[in-house]
């Protein structure tokens, strides 16, 4: 278990098209339990690959309930995600990156999606998600696909206080 170094903007793997995973091997396991204590540790309620410098379609989220906080912080872990279904209504939320530090800006995300993807065993999985959990799918997934919040941002500023949860 190894905290790894988080990637930030510039930086050119975070504007890669990451690879898909074929091999679900004890490697993969490894690099999986780095991205999630690399992402409590920063801390952050998402991280994907690319974000530690490895260009591969991983990412974990670990989250609760936005609305009830006795719902313990679930953890998802997908592998080669991607967003099947998503609904029509969009609505705005502030995001952070870690990935791009000091910064938050708003973002109009789907309500709910869809994410197809596999299991840390090549098991294929499958989730619905709403609400920020959406919106953290969506961010993450922008960032196997080397998009960044900020490119779909319609105002970026710099926050009082960093308070936010960054993904
Ligand atoms: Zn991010």
């Amino acid at each position: 278990m190894t905290i790894r170094k988080i990637t930030t903007f510039p930086e050119e793997v975070l504007r890669q098209e990451a690879e898909p995973v074929e091999i679900f091997d004890e490697d993969l396991a490894k690099l999986i339990d780095d991205m999630v204590d690399t992402m409590r540790e920063a801390p952050g309620v998402g991280l994907a690959a690319p974000q530690i410098g490895i260009s591969k379609r991983i990412i974990v989220i670990e989250f609760g309930d936005e609305e009830d906080e006795t719902v313990p912080n679930q953890l998802y872990v997908m592998i080669n995600p991607e967003i099947i279904k998503e609904s029509n209504d969009k609505v705005p939320g502030i995001e952070g990156c870690l990935s791009v530090p000091g910064v938050v800006g708003n973002v109009d995300r789907s309500l709910a999606v869809t994410v197809r993807g596999q299991n840390i065993h090549g098991k294929p999985v499958k989730i619905r998600a709403q609400g920020w959990l959406a919106r953290i799918f969506q961010h993450e997934i922008d960032h196997i696909n080397g998009v960044l919040y900020t490119d779909r941002a319609e105002e970026i500023w710099k926050p009082e206080q960093e308070d936010l949860d960054t993904i």
